[in-house]
């Protein structure tokens, strides 16, 4: 069996609110930490560039975390998006589909980017994936949630013959819950650089500032993010 380091981190990264702050609490509890993203023809390029703004505004405002956080890989997955077409990836209307899920999704997403996260750390020596899925306030992606990834990690330990280990901390937290988090983690310094600069609208609009960071304010994804934040500034109004 392949021997991993259990002290090395390798967080799926997209720039969103979710694995920013999965980055963060990464950061906090392991001693290296290395980020992977995903171009697979999203419809708007702003989240990815989200990425390097948030990983640069960390190395910045947390030094302690500078020194821990190494290289950051953008993997190619165009043949994916392509192959799994969806609002996501194309351009048309974000909606409810027939089966109840959102034309959001993108059929296996997450169970890919774990394969492709899995190769990665079986070649870098990172013995823990860590990614930002959530299946409490999750927007009806079943790969999001729990069992789902936790079959996965089982099938890459068996098919690559190494012993991974999954975190992902927001797992069941609600969106004012991770906001929590986050300032636990890093103080009001790291919300605010999140709420500034990681993107979550699915129409990458960049053009608004709301209290809760830009978008277009009624995709799926705004809305739950103006809940999330919401609900946890009035959680801090009544400590
Ligand atoms: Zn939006």
């Amino acid at each position: 069996m392949r021997t991993l380091d259990p002290n090395k981190a390798l967080v799926i990264f997209s720039g969103g609110q979710d694995s920013s702050i999965a980055l963060a609490w990464a950061l906090d509890r392991f001693p290296a930490v290395e980020t992977l993203g995903f171009d697979y023809g999203q419809r708007h390029a702003v989240e990815l560039g989200a990425r390097s703004i948030v990983r640069t505004e960390l190395l910045n405002a947390f030094p302690h975390w500078a020194v821990k956080l190494g290289p950051d890989t953008l993997c190619d997955l165009a043949g994916f998006g392509r192959l799994s077409e969806s609002a996501m990836t194309s351009l048309g209307e974000i909606a409810e589909a027939e089966d109840g899920l959102p034309n959001t999704f993108v059929p296996g997403r997450n169970l890919a980017f774990l394969v492709f996260a899995g190769a990665l750390a079986y070649r870098c020596g990172a013995g823990v994936l860590v990614g930002g899925m959530c299946e409490t306030d999750y927007s009806g992606y079943p790969d999001c949630r729990e069992a789902a990834l936790t079959a996965q990690i089982h099938a890459l330990s068996l098919g690559m013959d190494a012993d991974f280990r999954f975190e992902a901390p927001l797992m069941h937290m609600t969106k004012a819950q991770s906001w929590s988090l986050a300032e636990k983690l890093g103080g009001r310094r790291l919300v605010e650089i999140i709420n500034e600069h990681s993107h979550t609208c699915y129409r990458g609009v960049r053009a608004t500032r709301h209290p809760w960071g830009y978008g277009c304010g009624d995709c799926p994804a705004c809305a739950l993010r103006e809940k999330g934040w919401a609900e946890y500034r009035q959680g801090l109004s009544e400590t």
